[in-house]
């Protein structure tokens, strides 16, 4: 009986990855696409997306498949784990030598590699070279850069529409993140897909708390975050700024108050930019101070937070930011600080960009969203066409539904301030003139001798930055955004001011960090056994990364960790059944992590035959001897007198996979003809120890059928 696709990709699920089972709509689009049909993939940061195209290229009998990225470091990070999973993989760009690149287009051309990354640049300017190769398909990742209505156009990816011309019957699968409905048809018209399968999954992940505060100010800020670090002190975090000079600075500040940090942005060298992103993916840093040039395909499991220190320009931007955080499913907290000074900055930016009219209109969404008193999240999935019909418990307006209270006589002493200034106010002057402060600009003024200077002294600063800002959104001053900012009272304003309308405010709740769900204190005699296994095993893998020069996550994820110190497998076909172990690492790496679960369980700290099972285990996947041997850093004879002794145990039937007939027959004969000198003869044409494995065999058939002499 042949598999069905479904069966055969389930395998290579397991096989490979580690995996049980698809996850909803995985499966759909694997089969479309190895049906030769087109493809869309709209699923958030960290659903799951590579596999919607790793396993059609695994699954396809011959071709490669050739994978568009737009960033190195990410490409990188993608081979990495494939080639780290037993899956052979190469990328090709420009950070390395000419003669690789070229050597992986071969490979790729010849069948030996399964899939291979490249930019779009390079695709289109190589484009010759692939035409007479064989391809099993294009993936075109972070789709959205085809669309001018994406938040992150590039003009190249447009060029991808030759692809369809070129190769008419190689299909397209194209992936992100972030599409509403028009980049999503931008995405198809594009490209050309021909009735391509869509799959949209859903955007909520759940697991985020959302979480905006108006700016306290930088001091308060860098404390909150200071907190943050210490919240959750075996796990990391993103700071994003909006310059470079914001990230540099909380950079400076975080370290100032003792809390170890990297910074990430533009400006760097490509090699400071590396050391950052590598202790940080290595855990040796808990937190990066970074600008949005941080983090497309940051695939880091466990960072708990991400903290906003100013409002993105587009809820895009946000919404893949804080994705960044609680990847492996666990509770994770997204904060978000917010002021006017980024509504600002943000509008001129919107203005200078070329599609002002777009990028406004973003921008006022995502204030929307910053300003808004009902439940986040479903602002959120709204805004990705989402329904989402209940409130969702894990967002700071749903977890302290905002208290509202009669705002109006403390809105009558702004107003009347700007009044009686002659609009000459910013926000920022007109709370400090309510709150009594000697400004020298106010002083210079003359307002320092107004009625209403100091009428607000007994509220805080931030406490009239918030009332303020409301203030503003509820339409009782504009701002005059060509005259320096400034605040002009409005019709309505005047109403309010004249008693003819009356206005609520939302009370001001300060800044705490840690508001979000309650965590454990994180004492290590209070851990629960799981959870200390948890953080053996973490050492076992910093112990392995370090051996081999890998990053961490790319030997087990945290999610593979804790599945594993649930589990807790006393043996290699239980390691195998953990979630996240492919073949290649459970032999590769299962041995050290075993002997630390069995220390755990008090029994002795090796499993006996391990390493036979494990020559079984990669046998079966279709290994030769020498890829064995290579694996397992060992020699092949000695790979040899494994299979010889599976032969014997009866682990291996298939004696055609380990040895051809007419070898077979002429090994055992030479034992027969001349038993004393037979090993010294067979030495010279045939690979040392097959001769073990060709008495295994015969051993095993006599037992079988007493006719055959021994
Ligand atoms: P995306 O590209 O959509 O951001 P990835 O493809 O990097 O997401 O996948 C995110 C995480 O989910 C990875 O750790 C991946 O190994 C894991 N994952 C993907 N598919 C499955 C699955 N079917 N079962 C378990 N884990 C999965
Ligand atoms: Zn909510």
């Amino acid at each position: 009986m042949t598999a069905t696709l479904r069966q055969r990709a389930e395998a290579l699920l397991a096989k490979f990855y580690g995996y049980r089972s698809f996850r909803p709509g995985q499966y759909e689009i694997i089969e479309a696409v190895a049906a030769g049909r087109d493809a869309v993939v709209v699923m958030p940061t960290g659903g799951g997306k590579s596999i919607c195209y790793q396993l059609p290229a695994l699954l396809a009998s011959e071709g490669c498949a050739i994978i568009i990225s737009p960033l190195i470091a990410l490409m990188q990070d993608q081979t990495q784990a494939l080639v780290a999973n037993g899956i052979p993989a190469g990328a090709i760009h420009s950070n390395q030598d000419e003669s690789i690149n070229r050597h992986l287009v071969e490979a790729a051309a010849t069948g030996r590699l399964k899939l291979l990354y490249i930019s779009p640049e390079r695709l289109i300017s190589d484009f010759d070279v692939f035409r007479n190769m064989r391809i099993s398909l294009f993936a075109i990742d972070e789709a959205h850069c085809i669309s001018q209505w994406g938040h992150d156009f590039r003009p190249v990816y447009t060029q991808l529409s030759a692809l369809k011309d070129a190769f008419p019957y190689v299909p397209v699968i194209a992936l992100t993140a972030t599409a509403d409905r028009l980049t999503r048809r931008d995405i198809i018209v594009q490209l050309r897909l021909s009735n391509p399968y869509c799959l949209l999954s859903s955007f909520d992940r759940p697991n985020i708390s959302l979480s905006v505060y108006p700016n306290p100010g930088a001091r308060e800020r860098n404390r909150f975050i200071a907190d943050m670090v210490r919240k959750y002190p075996q796990d990391s975090g993103i700071v994003y700024s909006l310059s470079r000079k914001g990230a540099e600075e909380t950079y400076k500040a975080l370290t100032a108050l003792g809390v170890p940090a990297v910074v990430y942005h533009a400006g760097m060298t490509p090699l400071q930019r590396e050391a950052s992103l590598k202790a940080f993916l290595a855990g040796r840093v808990p937190v990066v101070c970074a600008t949005i040039a941080f983090g497309m395909g940051i695939d880091k499991s466990n960072i708990r937070w991400v903290v906003h220190v100013n409002m993105p320009g587009n809820i895009e931007s946000y919404y893949q930011e804080i994705g960044r955080a609680g990847r492996d499913g666990l509770p994770a907290e997204a904060v978000m600080f917010y002021s006017l000074q980024d509504v600002i900055l943000r509008r001129n930016f919107a203005d200078q960009s070329g599609q002002a009219g777009i990028n406004k209109e973003k921008l006022a969404r995502m204030q929307a969203f910053a300003e808004a008193g009902n439940c986040r999240r479903r602002i959120l999935l709204s805004y990705f066409g989402e329904e989402y019909t209940c409130d969702c418990g894990n967002c700071d307006n749903c977890r302290r539904p905002p208290k509202r209270i009669d705002g109006t006589v403390i809105a009558q002493k702004a107003i009347s301030a700007v009044c009686r200034t002659g609009g000459r106010l910013t926000i920022y002057s007109l709370v400090a003139l309510l709150r009594g402060e000697r400004r020298f600009d106010l002083v210079q003024d003359g307002f320092t001798e107004l009625p209403t200077f100091g009428v607000g002294a007994d509220m805080s600063k931030e406490e009239w930055m918030s009332y303020a800002m409301q203030m503003i959104q509820l339409g009782i001053f504009d701002i005059a955004y060509e005259d320096a900012n400034r605040l002009r009272v409005t019709t309505f304003g005047m109403k309010v001011l004249r008693c003819v309308e009356k206005i609520l405010l939302t009370v001001y709740v300060p800044v705490v960090a840690g508001a979000g769900r309650k965590m454990r204190a994180p004492r290590p005699e209070a851990l629960d056994p799981e959870r200390q296994l948890f953080e053996q095993l973490k050492a076992v893998r910093a112990d392995v990364a370090s051996d081999e020069n890998m990053l961490p996550y790319l030997v087990f994820d945290d999610a593979a960790l804790l599945d594993m110190a649930k589990k807790r497998p006393s043996d290699i076909d239980a390691f195998l059944h953990v979630q996240g172990v492919s073949e290649k690492k459970a032999v590769m790496f299962g041995k050290r992590f075993l002997r630390e679960i069995r220390k755990f369980e008090g029994l002795s700290a090796n499993e006996r035959g391990v390493t036979f099972k494990e020559t079984l285990v990669l046998f079966n996947s279709g290994c030769s001897v020498d890829e064995i041997a290579e694996i397992k850093k060992i020699k092949p004879v000695t790979v040899y007198g494994h299979l010889a002794r599976l032969v014997d145990d009866g682990m291996i039937t298939d004696f055609r996979k380990i040895i051809n007939p007419q070898d077979y027959i002429e090994i055992v004969r030479e034992y027969d003809r001349n038993p004393e000198d037979a090993r010294d003869i067979l030495a010279e044409r045939f690979p040392r120890g097959l001769p073990m494995v060709a008495l295994a065999i015969r051993r095993v058939l006599a037992e079988k059928n007493p006719n055959i002499k021994e």
